[in-house]
C-alpha cells in the first residue's frame, strides 16, 4: 500500500532493537484518515472472505480494528491483556511473548465472543517474530471459529513471524513489508 510506504518512510523512526517507531500516526496519535485507507484495503484484499466477526489485541490493534470494521460491518473483539474481574464466565487463553517489552503474559476473550459458526479476520499494527497473532490464531482455534486469514499494517520480513504464521496455514495480508532497516541512517527497505 504506497500511501502507508510513505507514510512509513515520511514519519517512521528506526530505533535500536529493531524497533519502528510509528507513533505519530499509528499506535499513539492515529491518523484516523490513513486509518480508513487502511481498512479499505483490508476490505479489498479480503473482499472474498466472509468474515463475521474482527479479533485484534489491546492496545495498538483496536483502533485500526474499529475503523476496519466499518468496511466489514462486523463487531470487532479484542483480547485482553491480563485477567480482569470484568468478564463473567468462561474464557479462551493463550501466551504471548511480547516483542516490545520481552515479558509474557496471558490474553484472553470470554467464549461468549468467538464462536464455532464465527468467521474471524485478525487486524494487528505489527507482525514481529509472530507471538501477537499465533497467540490470536490459538484463541480462534480454541473456540472452533473459522480464521479467514490476519491483516497486518505492518509486517518486519526480516524477522521469522511471517514465515512461522504462514507456515502454520494462516493466510497473512500485510499491507507494508519491511525487509531491512537501518537505524544509523534510518533508511528502511520496503520489499
Ligand atoms: P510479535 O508478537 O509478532 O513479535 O510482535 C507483534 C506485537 O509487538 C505488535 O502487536 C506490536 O504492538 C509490537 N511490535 C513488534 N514490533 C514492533 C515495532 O517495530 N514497533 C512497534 N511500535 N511495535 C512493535
Amino acid at each position: 500500500m504506497e500511501l502507508l510506504k510513505e507514510r512509513i518512510r515520511n514519519d517512521g523512526k528506526v530505533k535500536e532493537g529493531n524497533v519502528l517507531k510509528v507513533d505519530s500516526f499509528l499506535n499513539h496519535q492515529m491518523d484516523i484518515n490513513l486509518f480508513g485507507e487502511i481498512g479499505k484495503e483490508f476490505k479489498r484484499r479480503f473482499s472474498d472472505a466472509e468474515v463475521t466477526k474482527i479479533l485484534t489485541i489491546e492496545a495498538s490493534g483496536i483502533g485500526i480494528a474499529c475503523v476496519a470494521a466499518q468496511y466489514f460491518n462486523v463487531p470487532v473483539v479484542f483480547a485482553k491483556k491480563t485477567q480482569t474481574k470484568n468478564i463473567a464466565g468462561e474464557t479462551y487463553t493463550s501466551q504471548v511473548e511480547s516483542f516490545t517489552h520481552g515479558k509474557v503474559y496471558d490474553i484472553i476473550v470470554a467464549k461468549e465472543f468467538l464462536k464455532p459458526e464465527d468467521k474471524v479476520l485478525i487486524i494487528d499494527d505489527f507482525l514481529a517474530n509472530g507471538a501477537a497473532l499465533l497467540g490470536l490464531s490459538k484463541l480462534v482455534k480454541d473456540s472452533k471459529a473459522t480464521l479467514v486469514g490476519a491483516g497486518i499494517v505492518i509486517e518486519k520480513g526480516f524477522q521469522r513471524g511471517g514465515e512461522t504464521v504462514r507456515n502454520a496455514g494462516v493466510r497473512v495480508e500485510s499491507l507494508a513489508i519491511v525487509d531491512a532497516m537501518d537505524e544509523n541512517t534510518g533508511t528502511i527497505t520496503f520489499r
